[in-house]
């Protein structure tokens, strides 16, 4: 039936067992529903290695940026002022966010293969004192770059600001703690390295944080503190939920652990990404980013020369098993492949055996 692989950043393969919890149609109010969701709320806060004391969760619906949007529009209120870094299409998402919400911000932008500076991000720090919140992505799915979390953390604690992370492609692939990074809210979704399908996005926060946020938010739906007192009571959503993508998530989380955990799932992530780097380098794909800049998630690869054509060779990979990812930068001609999800050694083998057979038929 799978008639072929995703190698994107999600949606992405999931086990068939993830996809039948899809077959039972479930009832929104019902216990054992509710049930579910509690169950599953309690697993984020346990891969985040947070106190069900000091943190919770709140599940919203949508694709991650609606949870991105229910957090800025919660958690930042008219009398504040977000610092947000950027170095990639979804950090820009961000600051498109602000504009629509209305929020006072201020962007500290970089290029996309750059890391933000830790002296200009103090010296802005410094210099504005209505800053109240920093806002950044850990993985930057645009160019797959893994931004600094420890300095951004680091320097958030410092200055006694908000820390809101965008960790939408790394949480769940690698390790995150939320306390000791001092992050007030983490955002992610369904769909990424915890492995389920799409349809909602979750948020770690600091309680004593999220309880100042009522009344904030400028939109009803996506009201992260109204949403929170709802399901925090017993499980049930405010309004209508995803109820299959929910039930497949919570096998999704079970799996997780069945797998090792956050750091067997990183292991393997960071096998693929290294076997399709390597054998791709040796095809003649340079990588867009340096090594060490580079996350395990997904990986963006220049054209090879100027008569490459990205349709043609989207087009052979598939036929012959695997979807790949168009680029999403401006300036330069890049495609993107993803190793996450249901995707092991062998199909970053058998991907690299296809792409290296379109070579050879290019070059004839
Ligand atoms: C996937 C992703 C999002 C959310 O994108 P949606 O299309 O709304 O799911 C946000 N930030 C990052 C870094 C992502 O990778």
């Amino acid at each position: 039936m799978n008639h072929y692989k995703l190698l994107t950043p999600g949606p992405l393969t999931t086990t068939s067992t993830v996809k039948e919890e899809m077959l039972i149609d479930r009832c929104t109010w019902d216990t054992d529903y509710k049930i579910i969701t509690q169950k599953i709320r309690a697993d984020l806060l346990e891969l985040a290695g947070a106190s069900k004391e000091d943190y919770t969760v709140v599940l919203m619906q949508g694709s991650g940026s609606f949870a991105v949007e229910s957090v800025m529009t919660s958690a930042i209120s008219d009398q504040d002022k977000v610092l947000i870094i950027t170095n990639g299409a979804y950090g820009d998402r961000i600051v498109k966010t602000a504009e629509y919400i209305g929020l006072e911000f201020s962007e500290y932008r970089v290029a996309y293969n750059e890391y933000p500076n830790e002296d200009t991000i103090r010296n802005i720090l410094r210099q504005d004192l209505d800053i109240t919140h920093i806002m950044m992505v850990h993985c930057e799915t645009t160019t797959g770059i893994l931004n600094p979390l420890d300095m951004i953390s680091k320097l958030s604690k410092e200055f006694g600001k908000t820390l809101i992370i965008d960790a939408m492609s790394s949480f769940g692939g690698m390790e995150i703690n939320v306390p000791d990074l001092g992050i007030d809210y983490l955002i992610s979704s369904a769909n990424k390295c915890i492995q389920g399908v799409p349809g909602f996005g979750f948020v770690i926060a600091e309680t004593e944080k999220l309880l100042e946020c009522e009344g904030n938010s400028r939109s009803l739906s996506l009201d992260l503190f109204e949403q929170w007192k709802e399901m925090d009571r017993d499980g049930k959503w405010r309004f209508t939920s995803p109820t299959h993508v929910v039930a497949a998530f919570s096998k999704a989380l079970d799996e997780l652990v069945e797998e090792g955990g956050i750091s067997a799932r990183f292991t393997r992530y960071q096998n693929n990404n290294q076997i399709l780097r390597e054998r791709l380098k040796k095809l003649g794909f340079q990588p867009y980013l340096s090594e060490e800049k580079q996350s395990p998630f997904i990986t963006a690869f220049l054209f090879p020369n100027e008569q490459f054509d990205f349709e043609e060779f989207y087009t052979f990979v598939k036929g012959r098993g695997y979807v790949l990812y168009p680029g999403k930068l401006t300036d330069e001609d890049t495609f993107r492949i993803g190793n996450i999800g249901e995707i092991y050694q062998e199909d970053m083998e058998e991907l690299c055996n296809i792409i290296e057979k379109y070579v050879g038929v290019m070059t004839k």
